[in-house]
This record gives C-alpha cells, sequence and structure tokens, in this order.
C-alpha cells in the first residue's frame, strides 16, 4: 500500500482530494493542515518523513493571496519556493515523488495562442513569480516529480470565484466583473482527480504538464455561467467593468495548452462550463 502526504490539506483543493480519498482503498492518505504541518519549518517536513515511508507528497500548501503577495513578498517567497525547495530536498532524500501544483500566473499574458509547457514564463506578479522560482527549486532537486500548472481553480470548498459570486447573489448584489483576462476556469475536483489517478496507476512520466478544464473564458462569462446554472440570473445586475483597481497585475490571456497532458490522461477532462454546472446542480441537492 502506498503511503501518500497532503500537505495544506485544508485548503481548497486539499479538501476536494480528500472528499475523494476514499475512492482509493490501496492509498494510505496522511492529510496535514497548515496547523499540523508548517511546510516552512524543515524540522517538521524531516519528522514527519523519519517517522513513516511517504511514497508521495501531494503539495496543496501554498501562499495564494494574488494581492497580498504584493505587500508580503517575503512570505510569499517562503512559503511557495523556499520551503517547496526544502520539501523537494526530503523527497529527494526518501525517494518520494511530489506532486506539486503551480499556476498559469507564472506567464505574462503576452500569448495569443494557448501557452504549451515550453513557453517562456515571465511573471508579472509576486505571486507568479514566487511559484516559478519553487517550480525552478524542485526541477533542480528531485527527477521523479510531477508539476502541474493549473488556473483559476474554485470548488465548493473555501475562498473562491464561484463561492463569491454565489453569496454576492444571494445578497441580490450588482456584480461588476472584468471581461479583459481570457482563461480557463478549472473545477479542483476534476484536478484532485486527475492528481489521485496519477499516483493510484504509479505513473512514471514525470515533469511538468498544463492542466485547466477545456475552453477559454473571461471573468464575465465565469460569473454568468454561475448565475446562469445556479439559477440567479434574473435576480442579479450582472455589468462588463474593467475599472476595478487592483495591486497585482493579471495576465491578460492565459490559456493553458493541454496537448501534453492528454498523452498521460485515460478520460478526457470537462469542459469548464460543463463541469460548473455539474458541480453547481450537486450544490444546489445539499
Ligand atoms: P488554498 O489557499 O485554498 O489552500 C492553500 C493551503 O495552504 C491553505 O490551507 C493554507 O492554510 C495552506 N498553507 C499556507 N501556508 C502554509 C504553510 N506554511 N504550511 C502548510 N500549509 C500552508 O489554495 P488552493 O487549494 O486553491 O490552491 C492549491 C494550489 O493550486 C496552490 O499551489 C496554488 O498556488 C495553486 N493554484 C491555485 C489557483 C487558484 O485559483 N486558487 C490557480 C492556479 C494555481 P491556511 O489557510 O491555514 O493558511
Amino acid at each position: 500500500m502506498k503511503t501518500v502526504l497532503v500537505t495544506g490539506a485544508s485548503g481548497q483543493l486539499g479538501q476536494c482530494i480528500r472528499k475523494i480519498a476514499d475512492n482509493y482503498p490501496d492509498l494510505n492518505f496522511i492529510f496535514k493542515s497548515s496547523a499540523e504541518l508548517d511546510i516552512t519549518k524543515v524540522s517538521e517536513i524531516s519528522n514527519l518523513f523519519s517517522e513513516s515511508k511517504i511514497d508521495y507528497c501531494i503539495n496543496c500548501a501554498a501562499y495564494t493571496n494574488v494581492e497580498k503577495a504584493e505587500v508580503q513578498s517575503g512570505l510569499a517567497y517562503a512559503i511557495n519556493a523556499d520551503a517547496v525547495k526544502s520539501l523537494a530536498e526530503v523527497c529527494d532524500e526518501n525517494n518520494t515523488v511530489l506532486i506539486h501544483i503551480s499556476t498559469d500566473y507564472v506567464f505574462d499574458g503576452e500569448a495569443n495562442s494557448p501557452l504549451n509547457e515550453n513557453y517562456k514564463t515571465n511573471p508579472i506578479n509576486v505571486y507568479g513569480a514566487s511559484k516559478l522560482k519553487g517550480e525552478e527549486y524542485i526541477a533542480k532537486a528531485l527527477s521523479e516529480y510531477f508539476i502541474i500548472r493549473t488556473s483559476w481553480l474554485y470548488s465548493e470548498f473555501g475562498h473562491n470565484f464561484l463561492n463569491t459570486i454565489l453569496k454576492k447573489a444571494e445578497e441580490k448584489a450588482t456584480l461588476n466583473i472584468t471581461d479583459s483576462q481570457l482563461g480557463t476556469p478549472t473545477n479542483a475536483n476534476d484536478l484532485a482527480q486527475f492528481i489521485l489517478e496519477l499516483v493510484n496507476e504509479e505513473n512514471k512520466k514525470f515533469g511538468l504538464y498544463h492542466f485547466s478544464n477545456l475552453g477559454e473564458a473571461t471573468w464575465y462569462d465565469f460569473a454568468a455561467a454561475i448565475l446562469e446554472f445556479s439559477g440567479y440570473k434574473k435576480q442579479v445586475v450582472l455589468n462588463k467593468s474593467n475599472s476595478y483597481k487592483t495591486m497585482a497585475a493579471r495576465p491578460t490571456y492565459s490559456i493553458l495548452d493541454k496537448s501534453k497532458l492528454k498523452s498521460i490522461l485515460k478520460k478526457e477532462v470537462p469542459n469548464w462550463r460543463d463541469s460548473l454546472e455539474e458541480l453547481i446542480a450537486s450544490i444546489k441537492k445539499l
């Protein structure tokens, strides 16, 4: 039986993994929240790895506040880069496969066709730069790793665009949403399933992969689809707006090319609208 450590287990992706963990009876999971395992503390990581043989480490721990990263760059780098370096080194010492999640924000948004894994990186905000550094440290320290860049994650868990729009819709707020960025909303449950399939089948095609749902959208399109599928369309005023000022610059184009991903996938990744509709239907049932 393979043992799988999940760090940052109380975050959005961590909770999506926990939700389906029982579907994988041949895997023994160790879930650690930030309170139970702080990945910036090397001794905590080393102690845990010396207690039991860990075959896979799925690193869901990250500093993810893109706005705050602009003013807390030290902390963003400590978690997204330095801690990832230590984690990669401990994985190397213990023959552990590291599965790490990165972001479309490693790109500058200047492209106008889907970005593959070899496309030049050039982050335009601190969060993206700190995540890119983490990627670089892993590639240097380890050979048995998966780095999975994804985009615009949402799910029923935690703070994300879906939950924000649903809350605002319940309050009957007027929504002003930008249509100046093009990307792909990605259901974190789809990503969780992809990751656990990699582990379960002991996939050895290590390396860097792009994973998102299929299709493309602006944040305005994403909001409109949420309102449509949740039945709130008629009671909410949705405007296109680009006047909202942010501290962090965002890439205007960040659609990820999934050709490499397709080479290791067993089943097709759903289109973003289909996956969103399905998730909202399941939330409504509850
Ligand atoms: P969340 O912010 O929901 O989860 C991150 C988790 O990391 C939180 O539970 C947080 O705990 C934990 N954490 C923070 N610092 C530490 C630390 N020092 N030690 C251990 N745990 C820590 O993020 P997501 O689940 O949405 O993101 C998963 C991954 O996907 C991340 O790598 C992120 O960069 C990447 N990603 C996310 C996107 C998105 O839109 N959300 C888009 C693209 C990539 P606490 O809350 O207690 O601080």
